[in-house]
């Protein structure tokens, strides 16, 4: 008989506690995304290792009469502590709510899985994390097939278009939107996120006054074509971007 117990490693993205004291995770790894319960794990060991944006390796259990399978132990493979500062926080968290909306379960993808780890080690380290968030949020979108349109109008279709899009995220003709252009840098790095490797994009960023509209712009894309990212809400709304 085939045994139900696999090992694997990936990166704690999302981390629920029942009112019963199980732990529930969400675990991006190489072999696609895993959501699992630690039963009771929040009296126990477990607690400390299945925190937010570790890096962990569990042993799961699957029964055919569970839908979740059972994490009987974990190990912490590593951790990037510099994640709970407050000015990175909000970001590692967006990108983990973000990837956890793009990737879904039982899909393979080890490019998912790396470019999800880059993205936090990028954000615990780099002294601008904020850009470090815009970049690799768009990046994530692309890996997935997201990619907002910007050589059309995202209404009429006319060529070339320069001005925000306020509902759809993409972007509109003078025509069609009753908001001014973007400026030129801003208008550059939204034609050309797609395209550009990571390394050029962290080699040109936009000034900080430059950011509120492009994460408007990502967030009304993400909320239309995806669906709430939570965090994401609250970062735009709130003070931490453009602050
Ligand atoms: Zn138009």
């Amino acid at each position: 008989m085939k045994s139900r117990s696999t090992n694997r490693s990936g990166i704690v993205m999302r981390r629920k506690v029942t009112p019963a004291g199980d732990i529930i995770v969400t675990l991006l790894t190489p072999q696609g995304k895993i959501k699992a319960v630690a039963r009771g794990g929040v009296r126990g060991q477990q607690a400390s290792r299945l925190n937010l944006f570790h890096h962990v390796g569990v042993q799961l259990y699957q029964t055919p009469q569970a839908d979740l399978a059972t994490v009987q132990q974990s190990i912490l493979e590593g951790a990037l502590p510099r994640l709970s500062e407050p000015e990175r926080h909000p970001y590692a968290h967006l990108l983990s709510e973000l990837a956890d909306a793009l990737f879904q379960e039982g899909e393979f993808s080890e490019q998912a899985f790396d470019l999800y780890a880059g993205s936090l080690r990028g954000v615990s380290r780099h002294p601008d994390p904020e850009w470090v968030a815009l970049v690799m949020s768009y990046k994530l979108l692309a890996l997935a097939g997201f990619a907002p349109r910007t050589r059309h109008c995202a209404r009429c279709g006319a060529a070339d278009p320069s001005h925000p899009d306020p509902l759809g995220g993409q972007l509109l003709c003078g025509a069609c939107s009753n908001q001014p252009p973007h400026p030129p840098e801003r208008l550059e790095f939204l034609r050309e996120v797609p395209r550009r490797s990571v390394r050029a994009l962290m080699d040109a960023p936009l000034m900080a006054e430059q950011r509120p509209a492009v994460w408007r712009s990502l967030e009304r894309f993400v909320t239309v074509q995806i669906g709430s990212v939570q965090s994401w809400r609250s970062l735009v709304g709130g003070d931490v971007v453009g602050a």
